[in-house]
């Protein structure tokens, strides 16, 4: 892919306006569908996407599953690190169906699978930072761990991005809004990604901000 070496970010140039027109051309399927790229794609099927409005150039070609993962999970990919699509579709960009992996020449940092769980245990209580620095790789990297965004078979708890972000009060506002509002409206409102609303209506998350409600009630 030509242009492809240099690393560069691209969620601070998602607009508004930009996501609003980049959802249009996606088919969205089910959470588990392929959710097939109805704009340009490059030479071997993937989706290519367009940003424009970027100061000093004329626009970055980006892969359309990325821009669609850094929306999803509200984080750029960090350096070093590419996606690997998990599904058959190679117009998909359903974030779902997309791993990230280190970039292949890499050193590999080589975490064993118990240094992986030890790193997810240990996330609630130190700084992505901290864990970085003591297990030798990027804070990125840790965060991708740390989210399951890569090595989810090594096991251990997995945490949803803002999951840790959101306060009591919000989670309890989000339970309430229950059947009222959809997962997607509660997401885009409280700036997290779908999976974490289902997490806490469901009570896979946050079950202590629910315990709280009671006790104020
Ligand atoms: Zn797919």
């Amino acid at each position: 892919m030509a242009g492809g070496r240099r690393y560069r970010p691209v969620r601070r140039h998602l607009t508004p306006e930009i996501r609003e027109r980049f959802w249009k051309k996606v088919k969205r399927g089910g959470e588990d569908e392929c959710w097939l790229w109805q704009g340009a794609l490059s030479g071997d099927g993937r989706g290519l996407c367009y940003i424009t409005g970027v100061p000093g150039t004329r626009y970055i070609q980006k892969a359309a599953a990325h821009v669609a993962w850094t929306l999803e999970h509200e984080m750029d990919l960090p350096e070093g690190l590419v996606l690997k699509r998990t599904c058959d579709g190679s117009a998909c960009v359903n974030p779902a169906h997309h791993e990230v992996s280190r970039l292949p020449g890499r050193r590999a940092g080589a975490l064993t699978d118990a240094q992986v769980r030890e790193i997810r245990e240990r996330a609630g209580e130190e700084t992505l930072s901290a864990l970085a620095r003591e297990y030798g790789v990027t804070s990125g990297y840790v965060g991708v761990l740390v989210y399951g965004h890569a090595r989810r078979d090594a096991g251990g708890p997995i945490k949803s991005e803002r999951e840790l972000v959101l306060t009591d009060e919000q989670v309890r506002e989000i339970r309430a809004r229950k059947g009222k509002a959809t997962g997607s409206e509660l997401a885009r409102e409280y700036g997290v990604n779908r999976s974490t609303i289902g997490y806490i209506l469901r009570g896979v998350a946050r079950r202590g901000a629910g315990e709280k409600e009671h006790r104020d009630g």
